[in-house]
C-alpha cells in the first residue's frame, strides 16, 4: 500500500483528510506537521509496520476518539501538552480565556493565580509560561488528571503547584486571578455522545450544566484579593446565566468574551471589597 492508497482508505472510513494525514505521519514516525512529505512521497510504499499502526489509528479515529488521544498530545496556546483519556482535550476556545487572563495579569509584578479543574494543566501552564514570576497553583479533584498535569509541568519545566481537591477547597490566601474551565455540559445533552471518549466528570455538571460554575462563584469571593478577577469558561448559551450569577454574588465589571466561532464562551468579573 502506498501513501495515496492509505489516505484513500482513511477517507473511506469517513476520516477527515487533515486528520488522516496527521495519523499517517504519526504511524510513519514522521513529524505530524510535515504534510509536504506526504505530497512528495505519494506513491511511496508504506512499510507493513506503518501500515498496521495507521490502520489501528484510523479505527480509533473512526470510532470517534479525539485525534489528540491517538497521537498523544495537543498544542494549546503555544505549548505542547501530552494528553490521554484521563483528561479533557484542551480546546482552542479556552485560549480566549487565557488571552483575557494575560491582559489582566500584565499589570501585576508577581501575580497569584489558580486554575480550578486544571485537567491536562493547560490554563495553569500557559499562564506560568506567560508570567514566569507568577505564583501559579492548580487544583483538580481527579488524581489521574493531576498526574497528567504534573508530567506536563515537569516536561515543560514550568513550576506550578498542584493540589488534589474540589475547586478552591484547601487553597490558602487570596488570588489575583481565579481561572477555570469547569465541566458545564448539561446531563442528557445530545452533544455528549460525540464526547464519549473524554472523562464525563470533566464535561457534565448537573441537570442544567451550571452546578460547577455555581460552586466556583460561591467559593471565589473569600479567595480573591481586592480587585482580583474570576474568569470562567462556559457553554455556548450560558453567558447570560453566568453573568447573572456573578452580579447576584456582588461581583463588578461583569463581562463576556467570544471564542473563535464568535460565541460568548467565557465570562469574568472583578471582586471589590466593600467599604
Ligand atoms: N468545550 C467542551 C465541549 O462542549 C466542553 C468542555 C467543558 O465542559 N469544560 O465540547
Amino acid at each position: 500500500m502506498n501513501v495515496t492508497q492509505a489516505l484513500a482508505q482513511a477517507a473511506g472510513l469517513g476520516i477527515e483528510r487533515l486528520d488522516a494525514q496527521v495519523l499517517l505521519l504519526h504511524a510513519l514516525r514522521r513529524s505530524e506537521t510535515d504534510r509536504g512529505w506526504l505530497l512528495a512521497h505519494d506513491t511511496d510504499a508504506i512499510p507493513s509496520e506503518g501500515e498496521h499502526a495507521f490502520a489501528a489509528a484510523c479505527a480509533r479515529r473512526a470510532d470517534g476518539e479525539p485525534l489528540a488521544y491517538i497521537v498523544g498530545h495537543k498544542e494549546f496556546h503555544g505549548i505542547d501538552l501530552k494528553v490521554d483519556a484521563r483528561v479533557l482535550v484542551p480546546r482552542p476556545d479556552t485560549e480566549t480565556l487565557v488571552d483575557w487572563a494575560i491582559e489582566l495579569l500584565a499589570a501585576h509584578e508577581e501575580p497569584r493565580v489558580i486554575d480550578l479543574g486544571t485537567g491536562s494543566g493547560a490554563i495553569a501552564l500557559a499562564l506560568k509560561k506567560a508570567f514566569p514570576k507568577a505564583r501559579v497553583e492548580a487544583s483538580d479533584v481527579s488524581a489521574e488528571a493531576l498526574a497528567v498535569a504534573q508530567a506536563n509541568a515537569a516536561r515543560l519545566g514550568l513550576d506550578v503547584e498542584f493540589r488534589q481537591g474540589s475547586w478552591l477547597d484547601g487553597s490558602q490566601g487570596r488570588f489575583d486571578l481565579i481561572a477555570s474551565n469547569p465541566p458545564y455540559v448539561a446531563e442528557g445533552d445530545a452533544h455528549l455522545a460525540a464526547l464519549r471518549h473524554e472523562p464525563r466528570s470533566a464535561l457534565v455538571s448537573g441537570a442544567g450544566g451550571l452546578d460547577a460554575i455555581r460552586q466556583v462563584i460561591a467559593q471565589a469571593p473569600s479567595h480573591l484579593a481586592d480587585g482580583g478577577w474570576l474568569l470562567l469558561e462556559h457553554g455556548h448559551d450560558q453567558a447570560p446565566a453566568v453573568r447573572g450569577m456573578l452580579q447576584a454574588a456582588a461581583f463588578g465589571y461583569v463581562a463576556s468574551r467570544r471564542d473563535l466561532a464568535g460565541i460568548e464562551r467565557c465570562t469574568g468579573a472583578k471582586w471589590l471589597e466593600l467599604g
